[in-house]
């Protein structure tokens, strides 16, 4: 059982990549007006790609660390599945929504626009919800204390290090409107936070 876990949290890995790639070749081709690459947010991104993919794949591949294995259980698999497909599903259509405004890091590009449609309707964070998502999916899918909870610590690591200043960042650019913007939408989690 725990190794069907394992092979979910692949497949979901590879077309968690299929879906950015495009993405990240468009973003090359956009000039940037501002950006703030700032040291705290490289540790963030670092964090979140240790936690949701270089923890998770080392244990995938090796078993380490051995110790904090539990048993599988077939309800885990089938919550951490349902998971990890809604963080793809709200991957995806963030990623359409926001379109050339995307940014690994905290940019403003050219002739930037302010997205409050499709997702950006209900928070002002999507992507990071999908990551949430995914962290919780990986939780379900890897029977293993450390790998399975490292995806929920990076995506935190990433998500509290990051989110005032892109907020602040977008207050800058946007001022009033997205003042407003911010008075009608949650961050994460629809009505809730
Ligand atoms: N925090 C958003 C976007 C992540 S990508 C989300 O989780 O969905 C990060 C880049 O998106 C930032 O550099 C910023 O320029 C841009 N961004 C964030 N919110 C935006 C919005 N509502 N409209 C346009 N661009 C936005």
């Amino acid at each position: 059982m725990a190794t069907v876990g394992e092979i979910a949290w692949v497949l979901g890995v590879v077309a968690w990549y299929v879906i950015r790639y495009p993405f990240e070749r468009r973003a090359k081709r956009v000039r940037v007006v501002s950006g703030r690459r700032s040291p705290s947010d490289m540790i963030g991104l670092a964090a979140a790609l240790f936690g949701l993919g270089i923890l998770p794949g080392i244990y995938v591949a090796t078993g380490f660390p051995k110790g904090a294995d539990y048993p599988a259980t077939v309800w885990a698999i089938v919550l951490g599945t349902i998971a990890f497909l809604a963080a793809l599903w709200v991957f995806r259509i963030s990623h359409k929504e926001l379109g050339r405004n995307w940014s690994i890091t905290l940019e403003i590009r050219e002739q930037h626009k302010l997205i409050s449609t499709g997702p950006y309707a209900l928070v002002r964070h999507p992507m990071y919800t999908s990551f949430l998502l995914m962290g919780v999916g990986q939780a379900f899918l890897l029977s293993n204390w450390v790998a399975g909870l490292a995806g929920l610590v990076g995506f935190a690591v990433l998500f509290f290090l990051r989110v005032d200043k892109e907020e602040r960042m977008m207050m800058e650019n946007f001022g009033a409107r997205y003042q407003a913007y911010m008075e009608r939408t949650k961050r994460l989690v629809p009505y809730l936070y």
